[in-house]
């Protein structure tokens, strides 16, 4: 299994360190042409807008639109603003693929960051510890959006529509793999179906 993880900025190093310990072949994407042959694409935490500006730069918008239209693509942090189909933000470039509206910067500036345990659908009782860092909240989903995790309080922080999955915390700052599992059994699904 081959996976791609967007390299313009951000925590890529860690979530190709996770890909190689669920066995996954790596492949930092810079160019276009470096999503041919993948089976699937992370899409990291960092700076939304710069992300955005590079990938605009570099002529990605489109091919990863495309991407994540059929192949299983999963953003974490800025890549779940990336991902979204609306901000409540004002407007910045986003690939628009999944059916979420999400709130960037929810919980307030860089010191407001934290961690907490939270439980993931689907996963055993184990809570995983997840680190909120300038994170964003899904603040609608469309129907066939699912809610994989919530907060205490009700907010919205992991979701999946099928082949797209989006969290908003950062789950390769630990060294829970289960996400990085579930994404691989996602491609997985997909690439058997
Ligand atoms: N606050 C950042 C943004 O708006 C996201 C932070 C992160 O990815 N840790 O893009």
């Amino acid at each position: 299994m081959k996976i791609g993880v967007l390299a313009l900025q951000g925590a890529f190093i860690e979530h190709i360190k996770m890909l190689k310990q669920v066995g996954a072949e790596t492949v930092e994407v810079r160019l276009p042409e470096q999503l041919e042959g993948l089976d699937g694409l992370i899409i990291p935490g960092g700076e939304s807008t710069t992300i955005g500006k590079l990938a605009t730069d570099y002529n990605l918008i489109e091919p990863l639109r495309e991407f994540s239209q059929h192949k299983p693509t999963w953003g974490t942090c800025a890549g779940m603003i990336f991902l979204a189909k609306q901000l409540t933000t004002e407007e910045q470039p986003i690939l628009g693929s999944m059916d979420i509206q999400v709130n960037r910067n929810a919980f307030g500036r860089q010191i407001d960051s934290f961690e907490t345990n939270i439980h993931i659908d689907g996963f055993s009782d184990e809570p995983f510890h997840a680190v909120f860092i300038r994170a964003p909240v899904v603040t609608r989903v469309d129907d066939n959006v699912q809610v994989l995790a919530q907060l205490d309080d009700g907010q919205v922080v992991a979701v999946q529509q099928d082949h797209l999955l989006a969290t908003a915390f950062h789950p390769e700052l630990t060294d829970d793999l289960r996400l990085h599992s579930h994404f691989c059994a996602m491609i997985e699904k997909t690439t058997t179906s």
